[in-house]
């Protein structure tokens, strides 16, 4: 076909031989040159020419062998192609080179070879017409052609329509190929196409060498037609994902369309931009109130300038990702109904009557004023007594998310409140995190272990807690990490803790503190049958008929297996219990199953399968849980003189402890032995002081029958569990108690427990945690227990059983302590008979 209007490239053309593949007109290649003639083509006329034309040059394809190329010129394959070199870039690693990318325009046919060095120039005769391909006249032409060629051409149109039906339309190249295929002239389909689908360099050749167009379709059309069969093929042997097309799709790298470069990248950009605006979509949506909005704007605009390998870009995008999604007007509505809240609370909880209460009020106070600046409820008590249990029904009960916050040994207030975005690794601080995770802003947030708060270099958490539950102030609480307020006056908060006596005063002063004491045996032995033995039946699949334990049997779980204030390890040994039984059941299963009706006669003689209920007695319990781990050993220890009963109160609950003295020969030295604190050290003073102080009237005596008890004589003090620190001033009472059985030679009684701070004059001051103290005399089987005349009120917090089963002596001196704490009473005590308040 001879040059006809259109763009007329040079006739004489600088030659550019390549053994990269072959530049097909309408195609863009990159070509990387580094043969002296082509690298002096590039720097003496591409790089130094200043006109269009001079950019324009004959790409040939070198057709000898690479291995074996010399310096000399080869036989020039005739026919090439006129390209644009589009860009030029020049790298001397490994060794000096350019690389080039150039589109193909047009072919030309050389005619006559001018110079050969510094590189080769030759007349060339265009072949194609050049026109503008946004016209579409060619394409009419062609298609009036009619005969075989328009019948070809419309051919190989279908089959390209064909080939990008089976391709991913969402892949943005792909929808591009789709764009240009229509606006492209046919008769540059050929070339295009075959330049993108997967071909030999030898068949790419054949279409260069194919100078007539109906030549050319005809070549090029059963490539085409390969690559779809192929497809196909693929598509019935492989299930399609979206990845594997992109694969399918042979797009060379460079086979792109004149002016218009296909780029895998560009997809990626496609999809940052889709991603930013659906970002964008997602701030506008997020209902946020106007400063956060404004933030996020700003963010979003300095998001869509940075480029994506920017460390910045990570941080910026998981800030609006979290912006987006914190539930800036999400929330539920409380559904509370006082009567059905009472039931639930009774239903999950047993006994703690005095905390269902309060807990109702407040939450009847809610009803009736719905916005509530009210105090945050902490629930103090020892560990495994219900509280976080309790929390969660409030929950339920408001109909309301629930979640839990640990801040035991939280020691950084950036752990409340975040760190600041400038830090690497930045992240918002946990109130925050919580928001987002239950995706609502007004979620029941139950902060644990509030007493275990710990201080360092980095801040006081406690601080920042401060603002959280302030509120006054929690209605535009700032987290760093976000930097802008959140309403935080929606969210119901509760604490819980074991003491008081670490939370941190400020703290403290915000919270109202509801005392949950640990259970009574009879209260564990009612939980237990209520709620933990159904629970853990459900747990292990096991149901009521294949599992039994007696009331007996929990009672001894109790009293042997567990020492503790709440039921926790209790429910503990009911897990372990359940464990064992499913063993035996399953395997009853198996066997049942196995059965049949010819050998069951004769496997039920051999080992019938366990009758159900599996009923857990005393010996089964041994069997489970072993020897009993805790003995009653009150009565064994008492048989000496010089050791008593007192009472200790610790963050986990109530305990006995032993006191014993024992003394000999020296010179008046007092030893204290068992990690005492110096509050408990001042007190075995002030002990041995008052009784030397009334020897003589308690004909109190040392070894050898002298009236000072500690003349030539050493007393050994020891308090028993030398592993656990002991402290306070509670144990003074004992301690008299213990050393005038010791200088007297008298036994204490062993049924008797006491509690109570003492004076130098002989008074018996008041102490804290009567009811826990108590609670564990009751567990350790105390009959009778003395405590401080001023703490009588703390006994009608008692349950009644736990009162109508111990005899209480109120002492206001420790006259009426001894008196109360020996047989038949103290010797030289005023009144031979304890006072008795007894059956309260
Ligand atoms: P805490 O938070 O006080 O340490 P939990 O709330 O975790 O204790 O309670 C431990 C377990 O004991 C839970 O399974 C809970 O259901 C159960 N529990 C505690 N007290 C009671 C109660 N009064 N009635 C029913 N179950 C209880």
């Amino acid at each position: 076909m001879a040059s006809g209007g259109g763009i007329q490239i040079p006739s004489r053309l600088p030659l550019l031989l390549t053994h990269e593949g072959v530049l097909l007109p309408g195609s863009t290649v990159r070509l990387s040159v580094d043969s002296p003639r082509n690298m002096h083509l590039v720097s003496q006329r591409l790089l130094k020419g200043t006109s269009l034309k001079s950019t324009i040059i004959g790409v040939i394809p070198n057709t000898r062998d690479p291995e074996h190329d010399t310096d000399d010129l080869p036989t020039l394959h005739k026919i090439g192609t006129a390209g644009i070199a589009v860009q030029v870039v020049g790298s001397n690693w490994p060794k000096p080179h350019y690389t080039l990318l150039i589109t193909g325009l047009c072919r030309f046919r050389v005619s006559s070879l001018l110079t050969e060095r510094p590189f080769v120039l030759a007349e060339v005769e265009q072949l194609d017409k050049l026109e503008q391909y946004t016209t579409t006249a060619a394409a009419e032409a062609v298609a009036a052609e009619g005969g075989d060629l328009g019948e070809l051409s419309q051919k190989f149109y279908q089959a390209a329509v064909q080939l990008l039906g089976m391709l991913d339309m969402s892949v943005p190249v792909v929808a591009k190929f789709r764009r240009l295929l229509d606006s492209l002239p046919r008769e540059t389909l050929p070339d295009v196409v075959a330049s993108m689908i997967r071909t030999s360099n030898k068949e790419k050749l054949q279409v260069l060498d194919a100078v007539s167009l109906e030549e050319r379709f005809k070549k090029a059309l059963p490539m085409l037609t390969r690559q779809i069969e192929g497809l196909k093929l693929l598509q019935k042997t492989r299930k399609m994902s979206p990845d594997n097309e992109k694969r399918v799709l042979s797009v060379r790298k460079g086979g792109v369309f004149p002016g218009r470069q296909f780029n895998l990248d560009e997809e990626d950009e496609d999809d940052d931009g889709d991603d930013t605006a659906t970002l964008e979509r997602k701030v506008h949506g997020a209902n946020m109130p106007e400063a956060a909005l404004r933030v996020c704007l700003k963010e979003l605009k300095r998001l869509k300038k940075m480029p994506q390998s920017m460390p910045e870009y990570a941080l910026t995008r998981n800030y609006l990702d979290l912006m987006v999604e914190l539930p800036w007007s999400k929330s539920t509505k409380d559904c509370l109904d006082i009567r059905a809240a009472r039931t639930l609370l009774d239903n999950d909880h047993y006994a703690m009557d005095k905390l269902k209460r309060r807990v109702l009020e407040y939450l009847a106070v809610r009803q009736l004023k719905t916005s509530l600046k009210g105090p945050i409820l902490c629930f103090v008590g020892p560990p495994g007594v219900g509280k976080t249990s309790v929390g969660r029904s409030i929950a339920r009960t408001l109909g309301r998310e629930f979640h839990r916050i640990a801040l035991g040994g939280v020691c950084d207030q950036s752990d409340i409140r975040g760190h600041r975005r400038t830090y690497v690794g930045s992240m918002p601080g946990r109130i925050i995190n919580g928001l987002k995770t239950v995706a609502l802003n007004n979620p029941v947030f139950l902060l644990d272990e509030v007493d275990k708060l710990g201080k360092s270099l980095q801040g006081d958490p406690a601080a920042a807690l401060l603002e959280v539950l302030d509120p006054e102030q929690n209605h535009s609480f700032t987290d760093h990490y976000l930097n802008v307020a959140f309403d935080l006056s929606q969210v119901l908060f509760i604490a819980t803790a074991n003491t008081t006596a670490t939370i941190p005063p400020a703290l403290l002063d915000r919270m109202e503190v509801l005392q949950v004491p640990g259970y009574t045996q009879e209260e564990k032995v009612e939980i237990a049958h209520r709620h933990l033995i159904p629970n853990q039946l459900e747990q292990h699949g096991l149901t009521p008929q294949q599992l039994h334990i007696p009331q007996e049997t929990t009672q001894d779980i109790i009293s042997s297996y567990t020492r503790e204030a709440g039921v926790r390890s209790l429910e503990r040994k009911i897990g372990a219990i359940c464990r064992a039984v499913a063993v035996k059941v399953a395997e009853g299963h198996r066997f049942t199953k196995t059965e049949t009706p010819e050998n069951s006669s004769r496997q039920e003689d051999k080992a019938a399968p366990p009758e159900l209920p599996i009923v857990i007695d005393h010996i089964a319990l041994k069997d489970i849980l072993g020897p009993p781990l805790f003995e009653m050993e009150v009565s064994e220890r008492l048989t000496l003189p010089g050791v008593a009963l007192g009472l200790a109160w610790t963050p986990l609950g109530g305990e006995i402890m032993f006191v014993e003295a024992s003394r000999m020969e020296g010179e008046g030295q007092l030893t204290l032995t068992g990690q005492l604190g110096d509050v408990m050290k001042e007190s075995a003073h002030l002990a041995i002081s008052w009784l030397r102080a009334n020897a003589k009237t308690y004909q109190l005596t040392n070894v050898v029958g002298s009236p000072d008890p500690l003349e030539g004589t050493d007393i050994h003090l020891h308090f028993p569990a030398g592993a656990v620190t002991k402290d306070g001033p509670s144990a003074g009472v004992t301690i008299v108690t213990c050393l005038a059985s010791l200088f007297s030679g008298q036994l204490v009684r062993s049924d008797v427990a006491m509690t109570g701070e003492i004076t130098l004059r002989g008074l018996v001051l008041p102490v804290g945690g009567i009811k826990d103290k108590v609670l564990a005399a009751h567990r350790a089987g105390v009959k009778r227990v003395i405590i401080p005349k001023r703490n009588e009120k703390d006994l009608e917090e008692l349950p009644a059983n736990v009162r109508a089963d111990l005899d209480f002596v109120t002492a206001g001196n420790l006259d009426e302590v001894l008196n109360a704490s020996f047989e038949g009473g103290f010797p030289g005590t005023s009144g031979t008979h304890p006072q008795l308040t007894s059956k309260l």
